[in-house]
């Protein structure tokens, strides 16, 4: 067992952050938290320091010990393209540029070449765990899953349904993932897990809407896709499933919305019965508040979904969204939700610091371990959760009036990958993967 000392702080809830000013978290062998302490109890403090022992005590100095992120919406092979024409909106942005960028990830040379950067930077980043779109290849994204258990980081991975609506090159078939599935239903290793990627209704035909909800009958995978992000994909998606109440009503009536753990990008128009769809069906939001504003999509009603008990969890959605650092998503979903309370005189309350960087660590970690069919959870130190976490090295940033939890402020607006120290995943100090 090792016990780590540093300033520790974490949100087992929303409402605030727990903070062990030089506290202590133990991580037993098997990576997984076995406690967090204010004072380390007498019988430990013997035992650290006993040479024979087998727990070691390591530590960390005046450091911020915090969990690591989960970015739960992420376009893998989009990555080459961030910060590009982002001043277009949803279907343009798509068609002229996401499109192209992905046919190119029929060349496993070059989906090695780009997956490589993007789960690197993944790992500077301080991501260790985070739901990734892949495209319609099944070589390239079997790469992808490889890269990820090299790393040591955990993911789950789909590839990417679409049979209509885009250029020929980018178009696979119902078929098509009834064979990948077939092979491709379990853990490819012990941290990447397959994830049923239907791209959205407007790239998918009823029949291979009909074949997912196929594939979740059978397999019990879980489900992820985008959902009313933008006004114009409604109205087009209304002309295609004329028959669906609502858009999310689209995804239910093929059996595909909350049979298994269900996780719907942006949702920025869901109200009223998809509101009450969303909630009835236990689905998760992916809230990616840097993509949609980019893409001029609009303002997810996060404040509603929370107080309606639907859990939201946080993307970078890259490259809608034009940053990989989760702490530029918990900064802008506090900026658009305080936009979101001017334009609504204040009706509802924006979110706080705590609660963003709760949805940016354990909620996204619950989801997490929902779809993984773990028993572990992550994203804060509680007892049982792995060991999953950063070491915050912000001493050019520190001054001697600060609290920790100003520190910790100051990091998350201020702060960037350099100011990360140590990466632990599942226990293990993971090292700089190969570029
Ligand atoms: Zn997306």
């Amino acid at each position: 067992m090792r016990i780590y000392q540093a300033h520790i702080i974490d949100t087992p809830t929303p409402s605030s952050f727990r903070i062990f000013e030089n506290g202590y978290v133990a991580v037993d062998d098997d990576g997984i938290v076995v406690d967090v302490w204010h004072e380390l109890p007498l019988e430990l403090v013997h035992r650290t320091a006993d040479p024979s022992s087998d727990v070691r005590l390591i530590q960390l100095g005046d450091r911020l010990l915090i969990p690591a992120f989960c970015d739960m919406h992420v376009h893998a092979p989009q990555y080459r393209n961030l910060g590009l024409a982002l001043d277009e909106e949803l279907l343009v942005w798509l068609n002229r540029y996401t499109f192209p960028e992905e046919a190119r990830f029929s060349s496993p040379e070059y989906a090695e070449h780009i997956y490589r950067r993007f789960v690197h930077e993944l790992w500077m980043q301080g991501t260790m765990h985070s739901s990734v779109f892949a495209t319609i290849h099944p070589q390239a994204t079997d790469l992808l899953c490889r890269l990820f258990a090299e790393a040591g980081l955990s993911a789950l991975v789909g590839l990417v349904g679409m049979d209509r609506n885009a250029p020929d090159n980018l178009l696979n078939s119902a078929r098509d993932l009834q064979d990948y599935y077939q092979t491709h239903h379990r853990a490819s290793s012990q941290s990447v897990f397959p994830i049923l990627t239907p791209r959205f209704i407007p790239s998918c035909s009823p029949e291979m809407m009909r074949t997912y909800g196929q594939l979740v009958a059978s397999y019990g995978l879980p489900v992820q896709s985008h959902l009313s992000e933008n006004r114009s994909e409604i109205d087009w998606v209304r002309q295609l499933e004329p028959e669906s109440v609502c858009y999310a009503d689209a995804y239910r009536r093929y059996g595909v919305l909350g049979q298994t753990p269900t996780l719907m990008a942006h949702c920025c128009y869901s109200e009223g019965k998809e509101l009450e769809m969303l909630r009835d069906n236990h689905v998760t939001v992916a809230h990616c508040p840097t993509s949609n504003s980019n893409l001029a999509s609009g303002i997810a009603p996060v404040r509603t979904f929370l107080n309606e008990g639907i859990p939201v969890v946080l993307g970078t959605d890259v490259s809608a969204g034009h940053y990989m650092s989760m702490l530029r998503v918990i900064q802008y979903a506090i900026q658009v939700s305080k936009l979101h309370y001017a334009r609504t005189e204040g009706q509802l309350p924006y979110l706080s610091l705590s609660e963003a960087f709760y949805l940016a660590t354990k909620a996204g970690g619950q989801y997490f371990m929902q779809a993984a069919l773990s028993e572990k959870g992550t994203g804060s130190f509680e007892a049982g959760n792995t060991f999953d976490a950063l070491v915050i090295d912000d001493s050019y940033l520190n001054y001697d009036h600060y609290t920790l939890e100003h520190r910790l402020q100051r990091y998350i607006y201020i702060g960037d990958d350099r100011d990360i120290r140590i990466r632990f995943a599942r226990g293990n100090q993971l090292p700089e993967p190969i570029l």
